[in-house]
Parts: structure tokens; C-alpha cells; sequence
């Protein structure tokens, strides 16, 4: 059975006190949720103090981005030893912003995963496509490619610890939600997928969340497909409400 993953991404949004008021927050609507897993991802400079903040609630905090370095001259950068230390235990690697803005590639993302297990970090990677390669029929090709590039050379022991958080970058932000139907049929390509390359015992363990306009009346829906695991949450994750909102209504969905 995979347990649902509900994680929060806070993107270039809140200041320390606010980062600390909006976990405070989800502390006392959801700190004590068992049946779901919990993840919030702020900016680097707030992770330290939202990590302690979420004390020994079931709320683990999370990294929006590493360098695959540890250390150097790599101004601007944070790397998979630093987060870690700072009190991350997951790191959201590959979102479509950071494709799109920031140059990260299928092969970039690959050297970030094998930074990120190194250190023991749990990576959430993000596929997706674009409404124009969605037009032209190409989303199960770009996904395919994204798989094959970004999990490159990883062991099974490897895939066990990541998630992966189907995006199509038409919904993200956007108010559009990819239905329920079309969202599971990419899910159910993922998984094919990973079957193929890394077995069938792996394939029904590895979580897939899905992402792109996720919010509390959507969850049901969406979560209760067989192939999606749970959801990569942009906007709706700034306020205790939405997010609470979503995380009680995931608890009591069963894969
Ligand atoms: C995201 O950025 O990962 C995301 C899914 O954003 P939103 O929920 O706002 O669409």
C-alpha cells in the first residue's frame, strides 16, 4: 500500500515570521494527521526555523532546490549537506519554474538526485509537459524522455526513495486543473514506465503525487484515482485553510 503525500511548495513566497505563522498553523489543523505524510517546502533561509517549529508533528520540511556540489565556489547556490543540516528531509528537484527560469535539464536534474541521496535527502522530482507539446500529442513522449533522463543510472534501492510529482506545467498556477481522467492516464504511463526499467515491485511503491491547481474541493477527485499518490501543492499551500483543507481531505483515501 503507498501512503499518501501531501507536500506544500511555498515557492519565493513568506518571510521568517510568516513562514513560522503558516506552520505554527498547520501545526495545530494537521500536525497530528497520521494517515497522510506531510511536507512543507519554504524558501532556504526560512528552513532552519520552520524545521523547528515543526517540532515532533507529523509536518517534515523540505527544500525547494540543491547545486549537486557540497561545497565551492558556487555563489548563490545551497547544496544537499547544508539542507540537510538546516532540518530538510525532503528536496523538491526539477520543477517546471525552474526548467523554465533557472536552465535545470533532464541531465542537471539527474546529477541533483544523486547529490540529494547521498545525503540521505528524500528528492520529489517534477515532470511534466507544456500545453503546447500537450497539443501536438507529444506528453507521453516528453515525459518518457524526462523519466529516462532525470533517473538515469539510479538503482531500485535508489528509485525506492524518491517521489515523483507529475506536473503538467498548463496547470500549474493557473487555475486549470488537468482532469481527473487525464491525470491518471499519465500517472498510469509513469508507473508502466517505471515497471519497465526498474520491475514491478518498485513500480507499486514509488509514489506519484500530482501537481497543477491542486485545492480542498479538487483532493477527492484527484486522489482517488488508482495511480495518483498524492499532490505537489503550489498556491493553495500559503494559507493554513487550503492546505489543511486538502491534507483532511486526502485522510481516509486508500491506494
Ligand atoms: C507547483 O508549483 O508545484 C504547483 C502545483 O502550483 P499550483 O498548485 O499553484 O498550481
Amino acid at each position: 500500500m503507498r501512503k499518501l503525500f501531501i507536500a506544500g511548495n511555498w515557492k519565493l513566497n513568506k518571510t521568517i515570521p510568516e513562514a513560522l505563522e503558516l506552520v505554527n498553523g498547520l501545526r495545530r489543523e494537521v500536525g497530528d494527521v497520521e494517515e497522510v505524510d506531510i511536507a512543507v517546502c519554504p524558501v532556504a533561509v526560512c528552513l532552519a526555523e520552520v524545521a523547528d517549529a515543526t517540532g515532533d508533528s507529523n509536518i517534515k520540511v523540505g527544500a525547494q532546490n540543491i547545486y549537486w556540489e557540497d561545497t565551492g565556489a558556487f555563489t548563490g547556490e545551497v547544496s544537499a549537506p547544508i539542507i540537510k543540516e538546516a532540518g530538510a528531509v525532503y528536496v523538491i528537484l526539477g520543477h517546471s519554474e525552474r526548467r523554465q527560469f533557472f536552465g535545470d535539464t533532464n541531465e542537471t536534474v539527474n546529477k541533483k538526485i544523486k547529490a540529494a541521496l547521498k545525503h540521505d535527502l528524500l528528492p520529489i522530482v517534477c515532470i511534466g509537459e507544456s500545453l503546447e507539446e500537450r497539443e501536438a500529442g507529444k506528453t507521453i513522449a516528453v515525459i518518457q524522455k524526462q523519466c529516462e533522463g532525470s533517473f538515469a543510472g539510479l538503482t531500485v534501492e535508489e528509485m525506492e526513495k524518491i517521489t515523483i510529482a507529475y506536473e503538467p506545467i498548463w496547470a500549474i498556477g493557473t487555475g486549470k486543473t488537468a482532469t481527473s481522467a487525464q491525470a491518471q492516464e499519465v500517472h498510469a504511463f509513469i508507473r508502466g514506465w517505471l515497471k519497465k526499467a526498474f520491475g514491478a515491485d518498485l513500480a507499486n511503491d514509488v509514489r506519484i503525487q500530482y501537481g497543477g491547481s491542486v485545492k480542498a474541493e479538487n483532493t477527492v477527485e484527484l486522489l482517488s484515482q488508482p495511480d495518483i499518490d498524492g499532490a505537489l501543492v503550489g498556491g493553495a499551500s500559503l494559507k493554513v485553510d487550503s492546505f489543511a483543507g486538502i491534507i483532511k481531505n486526502a485522510v481516509g483515501i486508500k491506494k
